[in-house]
Formats: structure tokens, C-alpha cells, sequence
């Protein structure tokens, strides 16, 4: 299977261009939504969590409290490190599963954090979202709800852009209106057709 790593800064547009090529009738793996449903209640690594964190780790519903969760492993890199080797291998098992049962010419998996963790031998190539940091500030704090200061700060202990860049097989520069995204999107979607009918599967 041809794979393509799709990722970018916090609200580059990585979703929204998802959507564009799942539309496409590509098959997308998120592993956000991956760790998310590998941390839903019934889970053992929500069990692993709250032993580790605590109980106050818990919402009263017993689900995860992700905010929460999210503020202790921006502050403390131990922490952060701890959860990652928690969810990470569990996270790639499920990745595979899911793009051997790929019906689809090519994949995309969405992983926000590309940079930031252990390179993966089974990616293709890169397709980088972009975007400037002031509308990444905006979209981040319009869609979730989070303050100028909050934003700024997921924003820096993230990879910086000209090492995102540089690093890209593809980029997108989402700095235009969708329509702009879509026609991008079917370019790229057309050189992924071509570039995965000639790679082994
Ligand atoms: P990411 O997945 O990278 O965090 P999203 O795709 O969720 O980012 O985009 C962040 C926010 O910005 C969303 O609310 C999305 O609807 C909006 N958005 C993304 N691209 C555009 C665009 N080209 N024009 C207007 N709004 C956009």
C-alpha cells in the first residue's frame, strides 16, 4: 500500500483537507481519533492512565478528562514521554491493521505530530499543511475555544514551520479559500493515483 503522512501545526487545515481526499473515496486513519478511541471508557489504557494520573484524571462519567490531561503533558515532559510510550505502539498496531484492510489505490494517515516522534519506515511521503501563524492562532482559538495565550503556546511546543517545510515531499499552503484547497487536493490526488499504480503493493 502507498502511504502518505499528512501533518502540519495545530488547525493548518490537516482535517479539513482529510475530508477532501476521504471525499475522494481515499481512506484516511487519524491517530488522533485513534488515541481518542484507544482511551474511551472500557479501554485498559484509560485504566493505565487513571492508576498513573489518579483518579482526578477522570471525568464523573469515568470517561477521560482530556483537558486536563492535555495541560499535564504540556507542562511536564516526563509525563508527556510516559503517556506517548503508553499509547504509540498501540497506536502504530492499529494503524496497520487498518491500512492492510485499505481498499483504497492509496492512504493517508493524519499524524499531527510527525516531527515530534520516532520516524515512521512504513510513510511514503510527507504532505505538510501549511498555513501563517496568525491564522493558525485564529482557527485554533475560534474551533476550540481556547485563549490567544493557550494557542500560542500548543503553537511552540510544536515543531517549527521552516523545519515542517523543509522536511515536506508536498505541501499544501491553506492561506486561501476552500475552493483554492480543493483544486490543490485534486492535484495532489492525482499525482498519489500515479505515484501508487507504480509502487509495489
Ligand atoms: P487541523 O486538523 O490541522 O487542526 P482543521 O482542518 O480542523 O485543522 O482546521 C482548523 C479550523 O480552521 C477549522 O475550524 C476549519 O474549518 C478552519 N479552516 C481550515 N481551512 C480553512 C480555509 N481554507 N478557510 C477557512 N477556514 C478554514
Amino acid at each position: 500500500m502507498y502511504i502518505i503522512g499528512l501533518t502540519g501545526g495545530i488547525a493548518s487545515g490537516k482535517s479539513t483537507v482529510a475530508a477532501l481526499f476521504e471525499k475522494k473515496g481515499i481512506t484516511i486513519i487519524d491517530t488522533d481519533q485513534l488515541a481518542r478511541q484507544l482511551t474511551d471508557i472500557g479501554q485498559d489504557s484509560l485504566q493505565k492512565i487513571a492508576l498513573h494520573f489518579g483518579k482526578n484524571i477522570l471525568l464523573p462519567d469515568g470517561s477521560l478528562n482530556r483537558k486536563l490531561l492535555r495541560t499535564i503533558i504540556f507542562s511536564d515532559n516526563t509525563q508527556r514521554l510516559w503517556l506517548e510510550q503508553l499509547l504509540h505502539p498501540l497506536i502504530r498496531t492499529e494503524m496497520e491493521q487498518q491500512i492492510h484492510s485499505a481498499q483504497s489505490e492509496y492512504c493517508i494517515t493524519v499524524i499531527p505530530l510527525l516531527f515530534e516522534s520516532t520516524p515512521n519506515p512504513i510513510i511514503n511521503r510527507i504532505l505538510v499543511v501549511d498555513t501563517t501563524e496568525e491564522l493558525q492562532l485564529k482557527r485554533a482559538q475560534t474551533r476550540d475555544n481556547i485563549s490567544l495565550d493557550e494557542a500560542k503556546w500548543i503553537l511552540l511546543s510544536q515543531a517549527k514551520r521552516e523545519y515542517r517545510l523543509a522536511n515536506a515531499t508536498d505541501i499544501i499552503y491553506n492561506t486561501g479559500s476552500i475552493d483554492t484547497l480543493k483544486e490543490d487536493v485534486e492535484k495532489l490526488h492525482q499525482l498519489y493515483l500515479s505515484l501508487a499504480s507504480h509502487h509495489l503493493k
